[in-house]
């Protein structure tokens, strides 16, 4: 076994240049959410060139999903399934670097391009090594994480966990905040579910100086806003973390012009599927409730986000002892509840998944921006220890029974 930790590293050395280009094509050509076309046929080809067999997800399902299989001995005895997503995010990128996106307006700015560079790393890896393990590997590239209804959820619906159901399922996500050379896991529920909140309040608009002509939906959103906290602070079990943020409020009247309606949206996020359900409730009737006490209305609308993210348990503990293994027991550390959100979520409600994080902060080179900002970046060392790492997991995990 020692042997073969030592193959996996030597060949994720090897190929390291490789991936640092592919991530940098990438970089280069960031492709929004459900779009991620030329990112697609990239993955394909470069799969291709390898020898490694590569199913098309149904076009009209998950439109740019594409599922490959690297398959060792015997197979079909065992399955394990890593996954990366593709798309990139309507940010315009800020850093000076060669490989700065040509896409105005587009940006790898999640670090999904050092998922996606990264698994087609693991993938020559295994495909060197497929003498050398029993069973297949399932690599699965997704569109769309960054976008409800999130590509992992149409991935599902389009069969990819049923044919050649895997045991266990891997992910990871860049981490600015942890140092390269570090990988960070937490057992259990690691991330919350995300709604999105839309309200629309309407009253009776009208001159500011004669309030007793009009119904202020400014003052009633107002009240709205407040009250919804009681949700939060009233209603939810302290022990189960929950967030209510309401991020816009639009009331487009004037000093002395109070407007017809105010829009209103916010995020629901927490770590209990009954509970969100029963806050969504909640929410819905205090807000109608405080509107129609005032003499206004208020439409409600949620958008169903993700739901909660939570890592097998017993698989999580595997996956650090590999880990620490392969990269020393100092360099895996123990992660916090993190309260965003994630669509590799529905693959945890499903098969036995392990979402973990692949530091890529250095200080030394300034590299400390954080996801979704215009200046992120990685250390591109990253690409070879991630790469490398992912290999072994699937590798330790075939060997388990
Ligand atoms: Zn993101
Ligand atoms: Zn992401």
């Amino acid at each position: 076994m020692t042997q073969l930790k030592e193959k996996v590293k030597q060949l994720s050395g090897t190929i390291a240049q490789e991936v640092v280009d592919f991530r940098r094509h990438l970089h280069a050509h960031p492709e929004l959410s459900f779009h991620e076309y030329q990112t697609s046929a990239f993955v394909e080809s470069t799969l291709k060139a390898k020898g490694i067999e590569v199913e098309q997800v149904k076009e009209d399902i998950a439109q740019t999903g594409l599922v490959a299989y690297v398959k060792g001995k015997n197979p079909e005895s065992k399955v394990v399934a890593l996954r990366a997503d593709m798309d990139a995010l309507p940010i315009k990128e800020q850093n000076d670097i060669p490989y700065k996106s040509q896409n105005e307006g587009v940006m790898h700015a999640c670090g999904h391009d050092v998922h996606t560079s990264s698994l087609l790393g693991t993938a020559s890896i295994l495909n060197e090594l497929r003498g050398e393990f029993e069973g297949t590997v399932k690599l699965i590239f997704q569109p769309g994480e960054e976008l409800i209804p999130g590509g992992a959820s149409l991935m599902i619906k389009a069969g990819i966990l049923e044919r050649q159901k895997p045991k266990s399922l891997f992910g990871q996500h860049v981490a600015p905040q942890i140092p390269v050379g570090k990988i960070g896991f937490r057992s259990g529920i690691y991330m919350a579910s995300a709604d999105e909140i839309y309200l629309t309040v309407k009253g009776k608009g009208g001159h500011a100086a004669m309030p007793d002509n009009i119904i202020d939906p400014v003052l009633i959103a107002s009240h709205i806003i407040v009250a919804l906290q009681q949700v939060v602070s009233r209603n939810a079990n302290p022990k189960v973390p929950t967030v209510l943020s309401f991020g816009k409020v639009i009331a487009e009247g004037a000093t002395n012009v109070i407007p017809n309606e105010v829009h209103v949206a916010g995020t629901f996020r927490t770590l209990n599927e009954e509970w969100r359900a029963e806050a969504k409730k909640r929410i819905k009737k205090l807000a109608e409730g405080i509107a129609e006490s005032m003499g206004g209305t208020c439409e409600v609308k949620i958008l169903d986000g993700y739901p909660y993210l939570e890592n097998n348990p017993l698989l999580t503990e595997r996956a650090m002892g590999y880990a620490q293994e392969y990269m020393g027991k100092e360099n895996v550390i123990d992660l916090d509840i993190w309260m965003a959100s994630e669509d590799f979520a529905y693959y945890t409600h499903h098969v036995d998944s392990c979402f973990y994080r692949l530091g890529v902060r250095n200080e030394e080179k300034g590299i400390i921006s954080g996801v979704h900002t215009p200046t992120f970046n990685v250390d591109e060392k990253s690409l070879e220890i991630g790469s490398g790492l992912m290999a072994w997991l699937a590798l330790k995990e075939l060997e388990n029974k």
